[in-house]
C-alpha cells in the first residue's frame, strides 16, 4: 500500500474574465489568510489504508454574500469513507446539485467500479461540463484526478518518492 497526498485548485475560465480593480489589496495582504482565487483540496491514505479529506475555498467571483459553496457540505465538495477519500473544485451549485464526492464513493460500494472508473463517471457524466474537478484517492492507494473544466492544478505524491505534477488535460 502506498501512502498519497494530494493537493488540488480548479482553473475555471470564468473565474479570470471578470473585471480586475486596480485598488484591490494584493491576496497576501486579505486578514485571516482569505483567498481571492479558488480551492486548496487535500486527499490522503496511510499505510492502513485510513483515508481522509478535506477541502478549503474563498469561493467564487462575485458570489453572493452568505453564499455556502459545496466545499464545506459533506457529500458534496468532500467526502471520505472506507473506500475512497474525494475532494472536489470548480462550481459549487453544480457540484451540490450532483453530490459529485458521495457518488464517486457510491459507484465504488454499490456498482463495484474502481475509483478510477467511478471518477471519471461522475465527472464526464453527472457534473455539467466545465463545472468540475475532483481529486481522490482509494483505500489500496489507487489515485485519480479527472476534471471537466479547462484545467486543474493538481499534484500527487507518495512516500517512495513518486511525485507528478499537472494543469493541463494529460495527454
Ligand atoms: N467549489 C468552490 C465554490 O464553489 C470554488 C472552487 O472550487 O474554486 O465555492
Amino acid at each position: 500500500m502506498i501512502p498519497t497526498c494530494l493537493t488540488s485548485l480548479d482553473l475555471l475560465g470564468i473565474d479570470y474574465t471578470q473585471p480586475i480593480q486596480n485598488n484591490v489589496p494584493k491576496e497576501s495582504s486579505f486578514p485571516g489568510g482569505d483567498s481571492q482565487i479558488g480551492t486548496v483540496g487535500c486527499v490522503a491514505v496511510d499505510g492502513h489504508g485510513n483515508l481522509a479529506a478535506a477541502t478549503s475555498t474563498g469561493g467564487l467571483v462575485n458570489k453572493m454574500v452568505g453564499r455556502i459553496g459545496d466545499t464545506p457540505i459533506i457529500g458534496a465538495g468532500t467526502y471520505a469513507n472506507s473506500l475512497c477519500a474525494v475532494s472536489a473544485t470548480g462550481k459549487g451549485e453544480a457540484i451540490i446539485r450532483s453530490t459529485v464526492a458521495r457518488d464517486v464513493a457510491s459507484l465504488m460500494e454499490y456498482k463495484g467500479l474502481s475509483l478510477k472508473d467511478a471518477a471519471t463517471y461522475v465527472i464526464e457524466e453527472c457534473a455539467p461540463r466545465g463545472t468540475a474537478g475532483l481529486i481522490a484517492v482509494s483505500a489500496t492507494g489507487e489515485v485519480t484526478m479527472p476534471f471537466n473544466t479547462t484545467g486543474m492544478f493538481r499534484a500527487c505524491a507518495t512516500e517512495d518518492g513518486y511525485s507528478e505534477i499537472g494543469i493541463w488535460p494529460s495527454v
